[in-house]
């Protein structure tokens, strides 16, 4: 892979102030198109940088690479902190990893901002007032990428929920709320069924918003806020959630704002920050000279502030609130009634150059010239260990026959320090003792052996009892441990249990 770089006469127009390196990749599908019209457009504003470009995407990993980027690549990152990115394409299938998640996770990008704004009359939409923040935990969750075939029957994806990980963006949404004056945070989870993990996200949110009583805050089941959000956007402000639930609300709340071409995102660490549009590369549009840059754009105005170039990141959006006020749209936004001119994304990067310098007239100029950017110093709270002791373990078995009683009757008796054969159920519903006919069964058990009473027993009482399910011929998955921590379970029941 080669780093090069954009011409300096590309890059230094109208600027005399010094250049600050930060790595580009042009991306796959329309990735190329958008972030050509973007860089003519914030370099034709001013703004003060030096690209390095890098390989990243769909080429690197069909050349056998399976992350999608080099070696090379992650030092330009390193050096330079700052990631201007176009979407790229993750090969489906074949072990290949997203490039994305790869990066926000290697880099410690824990806060995703995506902000979802609607320009009525100018943008159709149902929605004429809507300016939501979606904050998206960005390292966790589903996303933490663990998966496993199991049985022939089941696979699993780990749900991963940190302690500090929820604590550090629910603190990131309050601070952003209040550096950009917004009023309330609101936080999605479904903690009604996912009790420990999104409950965990829950209670972090109550905890470290019980600081922040200039804000306001409200929970909401996540089902039901989403279609709140998609009917009623105005009742929200800025809205906090792990990493799925964020990913999928964005593409919605953008989309309802007119197009998901129009919003763009910030990807926030401590040290480094990368910027995107929220969409994909579209690869049906690619080519064609067809697709709207606008959410790259916005990315890299987002960008600009970060890099302590608020006024040209002023200048550019202020540019492009005129262009769509102008009714110069491109085909995502493009209607009869609303439109005026129907441009490709090169013509429309033309238009917002050819308005640098200009406001808008009746859309809401932006004033970025008290704008610190998007990084809050952000402290995690220590917590002291908990006293933990073990009181059980779930072992995970691939059995192929249907009657949970048969498995019953041959595990009742095996036992090892306190534990015994408490529960066995079958994708989380008890099956036995006193399972119902009617439950459906897969080829893959979960069987408690646990103290009713919360007495300890060792780990080596884990392995005796193992050695013993292990020698009457039963194949293990896996085990989960089960404790107590300051005497309180920290495990779920079994459905029905
Ligand atoms: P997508 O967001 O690429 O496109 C879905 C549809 O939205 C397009 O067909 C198009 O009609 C419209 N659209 C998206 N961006 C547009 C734009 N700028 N202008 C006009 N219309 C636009 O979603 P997808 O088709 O599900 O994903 C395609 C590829 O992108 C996949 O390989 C996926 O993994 C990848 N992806 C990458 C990123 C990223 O790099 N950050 C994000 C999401 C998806």
């Amino acid at each position: 892979m080669q780093t090069n770089e954009l011409t300096l006469e590309e890059v230094q127009v109208a600027s005399d102030r010094p250049l600050v390196p930060i790595t580009v990749a042009h991306g796959d599908g329309i990735g190329p198109e958008i972030m050509d019209a973007t860089l003519r457009i914030i370099t034709a504003a001013g703004a003060a940088i030096a690209p390095e470009v890098i390989e990243i995407g769909e080429k690197v990993y069909l050349n056998g690479n399976s992350a999608g980027i080099a070696p090379e690549a992650w030092e330009s990152l390193r050096r330079t902190k700052v990631f201007l990115k176009a979407p790229i394409t993750t090969p489906q299938g074949g072990g290949f990893k997203s490039l994305n998640v790869t990066t926000r996770k290697m880099l410690g990008l824990y806060a995703n901002i995506r902000p979802c704004i609607s320009y009525h009359p100018y943008v159709k939409t149902k929605h004429p007032i809507m300016d939501v923040v979606i904050v998206r935990e960005n390292e966790e969750d589903l996303y933490a990428g663990i998966e496993h075939q199991q049985t022939d029957e089941v696979v699993q994806c780990l749900k991963v929920i940190s302690r500090p990980g929820t604590e550090k963006i629910v603190r990131y949404a309050f601070e952003y709320a209040r550096a950009y004056g917004r009023k309330k945070v609101t936080c999605f989870t479904k903690d009604n069924i996912m009790k420990m993990t999104d409950g965990l996200f829950h209670k972090m949110f109550d905890q470290v918003g019980a600081e922040y009583p200039d804000i306001e805050q409200e929970h909401w089941i996540v089902d039901i806020g989403a279609a709140k959000l998609a009917d009623t956007p105005e009742a929200f402000d800025v809205i906090v959630m792990p990493n799925l639930y964020g990913d999928i609300l964005s593409d919605v709340a953008a989309q309802i704002t007119g197009s998901v071409g129009l919003a763009g995102s910030a990807n926030i660490g401590e040290s480094c920050a990368m910027f995107e549009a929220i969409h994909g590369s579209a690869p049906r549009r690619a080519g064609q000279n067809l697709a709207n840059p606008s959410g790259l754009l916005l990315g890299a105005v987002q960008m600009l502030v970060h890099i302590g170039q608020a006024d040209i990141a002023e200048k550019v959006h202020n540019a492009w609130l005129r262009t769509l006020e102008d009714g110069v749209h491109t085909y995502d936004i493009f209607k009869e009634d609303t439109s005026k001119e129907k441009v490709g994304t090169r013509e429309f990067a033309d238009a917002v150059i050819a308005r640098l310098g200009l406001k808008p007239q009746a859309l809401k100029s932006v004033d970025y010239s008290t704008a610190t950017g998007a990084t809050f110093d952000i402290k995690v709270t220590p917590v002291p260990p908990a006293k933990k002791e073990l009181i059980g373990v779930d072992v995970f078995l691939h059995w192929n026959n249907r009657d949970a009683n048969i498995l019953g009757e041959a595990l009742k008796d095996f036992k090892a320090g306190n534990m015994d054969l408490t529960m066995i159920t079958n994708r989380g519903v008890k099956v036995w003792p006193n399972g119902l006919p009617e439950t459906f069964c897969t080829d893959h058990w979960r069987c408690r052996f646990k103290s009713e009473e919360l007495k300890s027993s060792a780990y080596s009482d884990v392995i005796e009892l193992l050695t013993q399910i292990n020698a009457a011929g039963f194949d293990i998955i896996k085990t989960e441990n089960l404790v107590t921590m300051n005497g309180e379970m920290m495990f779920s029941a079994g459905q029905g249990a």
